[in-house]
């Protein structure tokens, strides 16, 4: 368990097949980097590095992809958290632009790493994001300035053709972006890991960093059992264990959210195999998977303990979305920690003692991981500067468990909005 979260298995564990690693680490191991936390983050800044000819130890406290890395929807699209006009909001549209493009070579990075290393771990292409309300002509205009503004391969469908994919009264107009993808995501963390491996990292699962201290020119970082002796450490933890570096420790706040995976189905209620999301604050996300089950995630909360009868609670949340599926049997239902800054960005830098860090990638991780490992990874063997793009958006105090309540109380607020809008259009008819 952590932080009071059931781990039980997923249809991810049990769709994957885990190999052996490298035990654990005894006594004293001298490396280049050491790298804690062997999730989408970790690996990704452990492979860049290796094969940049750089020794690489991975300390993963639990298991690889144990974290959200390996329990996510699975969507890899452009983008981040923060919505990009919200982002030029706080750092214009030009620094905006630069960082949606660096975002870009995340998902690309994630679409050449699975061409090259088994096309199996695509489950799909495509993406929608429908409205559940008469929005006005939002989504219209944010197709417009998406393909305007950030180059983005994005059509919009009005609400008939909507509901031809997605079978149900609930929605209207949506965007669907044709360049996204949808992949298995356990899977695709343990190939990474597995070519980690190949390119000379070393990687201890059940190895949980204990402590960082300086020695010289070398960072230590405690385990239980021995020390690793590194000239850079990187911090790629989110908010999924004990970290041991309290600069972006204190700047990350745990979210989590629920999926479940239904029996396999004939049904004619999702009519494409593109990855579905909606533009509430707490909206659904979900997709059919293989055999013809759906994957449905959904909800976000600060609390972090897992609610009783999980299951029951994502079926209501289908049900209410496409009754016409009758009462389908729930084979697998989980809950996941993301990590979020308060500004919603990825945290991703140095700090005044040299240690790196690259976490807070919330609930658009599966591409900004793979960019945050990339900028990670020129930094430190080519020295190159592109990760300050993110200087902007540094480590800011989330202010512990208050930060929690005030998140809390704003996902309570926007649910009431959406709700209300919601409702509006249906007491209309
Ligand atoms: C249910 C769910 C659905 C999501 N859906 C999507 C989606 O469809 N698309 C998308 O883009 N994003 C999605 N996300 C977000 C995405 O999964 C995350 O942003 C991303 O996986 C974060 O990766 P990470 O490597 O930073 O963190 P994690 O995957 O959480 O990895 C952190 C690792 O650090 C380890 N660790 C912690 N402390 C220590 C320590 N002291 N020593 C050693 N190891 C330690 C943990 O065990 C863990 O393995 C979703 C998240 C969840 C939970």
């Amino acid at each position: 368990m952590v932080q009071g979260v059931n781990t039980a298995a997923t249809w991810y564990e049990a769709t994957a097949r885990r190999e052996p690693v490298d035990g654990t680490v005894h006594g004293k191991l001298v490396t280049d980097v050491c790298v804690i936390g062997a999730g989408l983050a970790g690996l990704t800044v452990a492979l860049e590095l290796a094969r940049r000819g750089k020794h690489v130890v991975i300390l993963e406290g639990r298991l690889i992809g144990s974290g959200a890395s390996g329990r996510n929807g699975g969507f890899v699209s452009n983008g981040f958290a923060l919505g990009i006009e919200e982002v030029a909001k706080h750092v214009g549209k030009d620094a905006a632009r630069a960082l949606y493009d660096l975002s870009r070579t995340g998902t690309e990075f994630v679409r050449k790493e699975i061409a090259a290393t088994d096309p199996t771990l695509k489950m799909g292409d495509g993406w929608i994001v429908a409205v559940r309300h008469d929005d006005k002509g939002g989504m219209k205009a944010a197709a417009e300035t998406l393909s305007r503004d950030y180059g983005e391969e994005v059509d919009y469908l009005p609400a008939n053709e909507t509901r031809k994919l997605l079978v149900s009264n609930r929605y209207f107009d949506s965007l669907r972006g044709p360049k996204g993808f949808h992949i298995h995501p356990l899977r695709y963390c343990l190939a990474l890991a597995k070519n980690a491996k190949a390119a000379g990292a070393q990687i201890f699962e059940n190895t949980p960093a204990v402590g960082v201290s300086k020695q010289g020119a070398h960072h230590v970082v405690k385990t239980a059992a021995g020390e690793v002796h590194a000239e850079h450490v990187v911090h790629c933890v989110s908010k999924t264990g004990k970290s041991v570096h309290a600069l972006s420790d204190r700047a990350i706040l745990p979210v989590a959210t629920y999926v479940a995976v239904t029996e396999p189905l004939t049904q004619s209620s999702i009519a494409t195999r593109m990855a579905i999301s909606d533009t509430r604050r707490a909206g659904d996300y979900y997709r059919l998977v293989d055999e013809g089950r759906i994957l449905w995630g959904g909800c976000i909360t600060t609390r972090v303990s897992e609610p009783s009868r999980l299951a029951e609670r994502m079926k209501r949340g289908m049900l209410s979305t496409y009754p016409a599926l009758g009462n389908p049997g729930i084979d697998y239902a989980w809950s996941g920690i993301m990590g979020y800054a308060i500004h919603k960005m990825p945290l991703i830098g140095r700090d005044a003692s040299g240690q790196w860090f690259a976490s807070a990638f919330g609930g658009h991780g599966l591409n900004t991981t793979a960019m945050a490992g990339q900028l990670m990874a020129r930094a430190i063997a080519d020295g190159d500067d592109a990760y300050r793009r993110f200087a902007p958006f540094a480590p800011r105090w989330a202010f512990g468990q208050l930060g929690r309540l005030g998140v809390q109380g704003s996902y309570w607020w926007m649910q009431i909005k959406d709700k209300r809008d919601e409702s509006r259009l249906f007491s209309r008819r």
